[in-house]
């Protein structure tokens, strides 16, 4: 068996047991077939099948060879840099090659049908290039399969399609999107690869949210369509064609986690406090329409962290005030008298909508979050709207500022806020002004935290933004994935400053992203003083467990310790000392099984 990094498709081809790594997008284990999203791309998945009108397919492989090279046409806009035109020209030149036509036009001659043909011709091609001693032309491999896909793309894609998603589908694709996962249906979702992301990128969120292991950053996806697959969320691995050891291997490891969560389950309804009495409330991050699922965990005090993208993706165009209203009725409703803190809409960076194309160069610097909702004065009104209609009649409703990097824009914002209450008042709906918070989450703001104390209410820090803006590392290259950990000293000294100086303004102060559901960092995030965690669905228990096994002072004196390390390795190997004890598993950061 091997164990690779990047496998070239033709080794998965040939039906052997192979392990690709990754990492870790959400923890968990699965077993499962393999389901290319964008299964039109999957030229590697065309099956063989003959035909008897050899013209009519010879016909409509030029045809889908003209149409391809007119799409590559249609993109060659002023818009592309230098490198994407000659990319683009280099692509056209090869599909215009008369030679490659002729071999699959041979092949359908002999009676296969042209996706096949094309499959086969586009296959010996890229196994021509992919002998080569030259890496430069060995890589030429991928541009002669990415041209066959390319084709196959105008040749009738629907009919290679499988009809329907697998009792335990494995979505595979190269940036899935909120939709494609919801088109899955909820119960045969079993686990999500992705080529592209880390553990902090958008789809792995929203694996965390559905309760799916995910791996992320595995580059060879082609050639996983109608695969059986393991794939293993804690180690970032996925076993294609598993054998009956690596098999028995996975029942091992689910018989051991449900012995563990059956441990976990002890703490659930005891009071969310240290071991010593100090209180620190557990909320739920929601990022699907699957509130009332939360809502009826006994160990979620309340939502820290409701993530209002979900109904504008899932659409094609925005909602209305009356569609947002529903849907943030159903969350609040589900909660009351639980509080539920609403984030406005936070699109930009890796959550961009369909209908709102942003064509920008760094999109994590750009224009995102508040800064869209600053120049969209009417976004902003109509979620607002909704948000305190939606509120009526409970009374749990909390307002979260997304991406702030400026007072005035807090002062705009709440401005805004208020005329629009005091407008719904004047026409007779009875809303109520609620709490308005500010996430901390670019490095500007942390320094501004007593100038924007005195305009809201409570705060709460965005692990996620804020280690990437820190590290200078985007939370979505797999590239640099390894720089990207949340348990860097410098984040901690970070977290230490921010909590520090919002206790100092008497303000509450919640963290919700990654790292409050990671229960290896729960014991600092205990010493940092937090008032709350928010966190997803699956991370409940285990931070509990961890929260109720720990006193204030040996938490503190552990964060004083960590932040004494030199690079986040040494923080985690403390913690996992630490915490060896309770059963944190040593192989992973984010396993746990008491
Ligand atoms: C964060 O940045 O930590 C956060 C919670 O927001 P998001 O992951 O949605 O950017
Ligand atoms: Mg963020």
């Amino acid at each position: 068996m091997q164990t690779l990094a990047y496998v070239d498709d033709t080794v998965l081809h040939q039906g052997q047991p192979v392990r690709l790594t990754g990492q870790s997008g959400n923890g968990g284990m699965a077993l499962g077939q393999g389901v290319l999203a964008d299964r039109s791309a999957a030229l590697s998945a065309v099956p063989d099948r003959q035909v008897s009108d050899v013209r009519s397919e010879c016909d409509r492989l030029r045809q889908a060879i003209r149409q391809a090279v007119q799409e590559l046409q249609a993109h060659q806009t002023a818009d592309l840099s230098s490198i994407e035109q000659a990319l683009s020209e280099a692509m056209i030149l090869m599909l215009q090659d008369d030679a490659l036509q002729a071999q699959v036009l041979a092949r359908i001659r002999q009676g296969q049908w042209a996706p096949a043909a094309l499959r086969d011709t586009i296959e010996a091609q890229a196994q021509a290039f992919y002998q080569m001693p030259d890496q430069y032309l060995r890589e030429r491999a991928t541009d002669v399969r990415e041209l066959g896909q390319r084709i196959l793309k105008h040749l009738q894609p629907e009919a290679i399609c499988p009809a329907a998603y697998p009792e335990q589908t494995i979505l595979i694709g190269a940036d899935l999107s909120a939709l494609q996962l919801a088109e899955v249906p909820g119960e045969r979702l079993t686990g999500i690869i992705s080529a592209s992301g880390t553990a902090t990128s958008h789809v792995a969120i929203l694996a965390r949210a559905m309760g799916v292991p995910a791996v992320m950053g595995i580059a060879s996806i082609a050639g996983l369509q109608g695969r059986t697959l393991i794939i293993d969320g804690y180690q970032g691995s996925v076993s294609v064609e598993p054998t009956a050891a690596m098999r028995a291997e996975y029942q091992q490891a689910v018989t051991q986690a449900q012995v563990g969560y059956t441990t976990l389950e002890t703490v659930r309804d005891q009071p969310a406090q240290t071991a010593d009495g100090v209180p620190v409330a557990l909320h739920l991050n929601i990022d699907l329409d699957n509130a009332q699922q939360g809502a009826q965990h006994t160990a979620a005090m309340g939502v820290g962290l409701y993530r209002t993208e979900w109904p504008f993706m899932v659409r094609d165009r925005f909602p209305s005030e009356e569609e947002q209203l529903s849907c943030y009725q159903q969350v609040l409703a589900a909660f009351a008298p639980r509080p539920v803190t609403m984030r406005t809409l936070d699109i930009g960076g890796d959550k961009p909508l369909p209908y709102f194309p942003l064509q920008e160069q760094n999109p994590f610097l750009g224009w995102r979050g508040v800064r869209i909702l600053l120049q969209h004065p009417d976004i902003f009104k109509t979620q607002i709207r909704a948000m305190l209609r939606a509120d009526i009649g409970h009374g749990n409703l909390r307002i979260l500022l997304p991406m702030v990097t400026q007072v005035s824009e807090v002062t705009e914002l709440k401005q805004r806020l208020h005329q629009i209450c005091a407008e719904l008042c004047a026409v007779g709906h009875a809303v109520t002004c609620p709490p308005v918070g500010v996430m901390i989450e670019v490095p500007a703001a942390m320094y501004q935290i007593d100038r924007m104390a005195q305009q809201v209410d409570f705060f709460s820090i965005g692990t996620n933004d804020l280690a990437q803006y820190l590290l200078a590392v985007d939370r979505n290259n797999p590239q640099v994935a390894g720089l990207y950990d949340e348990l860097h000293p410098a984040i901690l000294h970070a977290l230490h400053q921010i909590v520090t100086s919002i206790r100092s303004q008497h303000k509450s102060v919640s963290i919700c992203g990654a790292v409050a559901g990671d229960p290896l960092a729960t014991p600092l995030l205990i010493g940092l003083g937090v008032d709350s965690l928010s966190m997803s669905a699956g991370s409940l228990l285990p931070v509990k467990y961890v929260l109720c096994h720990t006193c204030r002072a040996d938490a503190q004196d552990l964060l004083q310790q960590a932040l004494a390390q030199s690079d986040a390795a040494q923080v985690r190997r403390l913690m996992q000392h630490t915490l060896q004890p309770y059963g944190l598993a040593e192989r992973d950061r984010s396993t746990f099984q008491p």
